[in-house]
C-alpha cells in the first residue's frame, strides 16, 4: 500500500544505498550518484536523550535505559524511566517503541510508581495496549496496521485516514486547561481516548 501511495504521489525511491554527504546543492549517495537539492528533509530516526548516559544502568542500542515492568531503572534505587528514554518490556519479547502510543502510558505509570514508592503504596505494572500503527500517506490516504508484523487493518473507505485525524485532532490534542480533567487523564488506568470511561 505504501509503495502504491508513493507511486501515486510521484515519490522516487533510492533503495540499498546510504547518504554519505550533504551540501547546499546536493545529496551525495554511497553508490556515487548525487541528487540536486536546495531543500533536504532529514528523517533518519530517533535516539534516547544523551542524559541517559549519566544513569549507571544497562542501555540498548538506541541509548534507552533498561527498566522492569514497574519502570524502575534496573540496578538504580529510586530512579524510574519513561517515554523515549526507557527500554520497557512490552508484549511478547518486544520492548516499547519510541512513540506517543507508548510514551504517554509510560509517563503515567512511571509518575504513579514514583509517587507510590514515596507513599509506601503498591506499584502498578506497565501493560501496553496491543501494538498498532497508523501512517498518514498525504493525498494518497493512510494505512493502519495491527501487531508487530504490521498486518493491514481492513475497514471502510477512508477508515485509516479518519483514524489518523482522530488521533491527531482529538486523542493527542488540543491541549486541555482544566485541572480536574488533567488529573483524570494522568491516571494510568484511563485510556488515551478522551471518551474512555473512568476507572472502576
Ligand atoms: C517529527 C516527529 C514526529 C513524530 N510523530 C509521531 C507520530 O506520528 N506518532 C507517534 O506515536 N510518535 C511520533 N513521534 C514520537 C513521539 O513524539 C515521541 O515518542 C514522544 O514524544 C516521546 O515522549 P517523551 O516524553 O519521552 O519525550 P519528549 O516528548 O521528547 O519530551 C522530552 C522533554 O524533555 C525536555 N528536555 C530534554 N532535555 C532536557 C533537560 N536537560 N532538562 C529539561 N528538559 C529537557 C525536552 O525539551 C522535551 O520537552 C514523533 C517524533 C518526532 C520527532
Amino acid at each position: 500500500m505504501i509503495t502504491r501511495a508513493l507511486d501515486t504521489l510521484g515519490a522516487e525511491r533510492r533503495l540499498g544505498t546510504t547518504v554519505t554527504a550533504l551540501d547546499d546543492r546536493a545529496v551525495h549517495l554511497a553508490d556515487g550518484s548525487t541528487l540536486a537539492a536546495r531543500t533536504i528533509v532529514w528523517t533518519v530516526g530517533v535516539r534516547a536523550s544523551p542524559l541517559t548516559a549519566q544513569i549507571p544502568a544497562p542501555r540498548d542500542a538506541l541509548g534507552r535505559i533498561a527498566v522492569d515492568r514497574q519502570l524502575r531503572v534496573r540496578g538504580v534505587e529510586g530512579v524510574y524511566a519513561a517515554g523515549d528514554t526507557a527500554a520497557a518490556p512490552a508484549e511478547d519479547d518486544h520492548t516499547v517503541t519510541q512513540s506517543c502510543r507508548h510514551a504517554i502510558p509510560l509517563g503515567k505509570v512511571a509518575g504513579h510508581n514514583a509517587a507510590a514508592g514515596l507513599l509506601g503504596l503498591p506499584a502498578a505494572d506497565f501493560a501496553p495496549d496491543p501494538y498498532r500503527t497508523c501512517l498518514d500517506l498525504g493525498a494518497a490516504g493512510a494505512v493502519a496496521t495491527a501487531g508487530r508484523d504490521r498486518r493491514l487493518r481492513e475497514g471502510p473507505e477512508g477508515f485509516a485516514k479518519g483514524l489518523k485525524r482522530a488521533i491527531n485532532e482529538t486523542w493527542l490534542s488540543p491541549p486541555i486547561d482544566d485541572p480536574d480533567e488533567l488529573l483524570r487523564r494522568a491516571d494510568h488506568r484511563v485510556g488515551r481516548r478522551p471518551s474512555a470511561p473512568p476507572p472502576a
